[in-house]
């Protein structure tokens, strides 16, 4: 497809997300998350994170959701706001798989259709299953900053041969197959995946396992670099899980938060090209007044995570 949001936009709507609907999201992600469900005319829901995998919490969610829905004729619904909470969008943080087998318990126990965004976690494993293959639908992103890119391009991963049918049909215009009439069976989108991008990507993905074994390596050495050096981790895999290592993270503890700034500064000063994480999505203007579970730990991460130079070629 033509980019990773779009890819989301469409696996929402195979989900069965309709306008009124309710979506759980991380609130810890990138934005094209929460975007995406808003193209559907629902709501992003903020859910939290855990500090081990940086992806939504099973438990705390399980809490969450006991106290702020019910199930009623099959269908999870917010007592407070009356929406259907249609689905359950975990993101792999920076690679790093969520907690995805609690994650579908949750899904199971609340009727949510799990749609996976995969889109940082190409090459990533749990179990030695793929990210992305584990709910209902996946997307994956091959934007330019990921692991391959296309230059821009994505994918919707499904084991539902219908449901790619579907897919596949939605993206490109919703036309009848016809040797030479032109018509359509409903409103369709013109989000194909140019051939020309096509093209480098099946360059791209030859190089995958040399890209991803790079990021592994890369992350060995920032970890040894950093062992000896006190309140400060280098973000790695939780265990059963395979990273591809996407985007590398420091962790500070919090009783050095504080100096986070004084990090970026130096370290950008010094020609490094460090940041911290992609602003919650609860403090945007645009979704300050969607419902949200208590973020602490997300808001905890905000404080203390610093991305750091993370190139396969470094
Ligand atoms: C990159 C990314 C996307 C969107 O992909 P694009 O191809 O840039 O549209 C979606 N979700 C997450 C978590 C991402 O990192």
């Amino acid at each position: 497809m033509v980019n990773g949001t779009a890819a989301l936009q469409i696996a929402l709507q195979l989900a069965g997300v309709q306008p009124g609907d309710a979506v759980l999201v991380p609130t810890l992600p990138f934005a094209a998350t929460a975007n995406a469900v808003v193209y559907c005319g629902a709501t992003p829901h903020f859910v939290d994170s855990e500090e081990r995998t940086l992806g939504m919490d099973p438990g705390a969610l399980c809490d969450y959701l006991s106290v702020a829905c019910e199930i009623a004729g099959g269908r999870c619904v917010n007592r407070r706001s009356g929406r259907v909470v249609r689905a359950l969008v975990p993101m792999h943080t920076f690679g790093h798989p969520a907690d995805i087998e609690g994650l579908l318990g949750v899904a199971r126990d609340y009727h949510l259709a799990m749609v996976e965004d995969a889109a940082e976690s190409l090459g990533s494993t749990v179990g030695g299953k793929h990210t992305g293959t584990f709910g209902l639908v996946g997307v994956l992103s091959f934007n330019g900053n990921k692991t391959i890119t296309t230059g821009g391009g994505g994918a919707i991963l499904s084991n539902d041969v219908a449901l790619a049918r579907r897919a596949k049909h939605l993206t490109t215009t919703a036309k009848i197959n016809h040797r030479w009439e032109y018509a359509h069976d409903q409103v369709g989108y013109n989000f194909r995946m140019p051939n020309l991008n096509a093209a480098l990507g099946c360059a791209q993905l030859e190089q995958l396992p040399d890209f991803i074994v790079a990021k592994r390596r890369l992350y060995e050495r920032y970890r040894d670099a950093f062992n000896c050096i006190k309140g400060v981790r280098v973000v790695s895999e939780p265990e059963n899980a395979h990273s591809n290592y996407w985007l590398q993270a420091l962790m500070l503890d919090e009783e050095f938060s504080a100096q986070r700034d004084e990090i970026l500064t130096a370290t950008n000063d010094a020609g490094l090209m460090t940041r911290p994480v992609w602003t919650l999505m609860h403090r945007l203007k645009h979704f300050a007044d969607c419902p949200r579970m208590e973020l602490t730990v997300a808001e905890s991460i905000d404080r203390r995570l610093v991305n750091l130079p993370s190139s396969a070629f470094l």
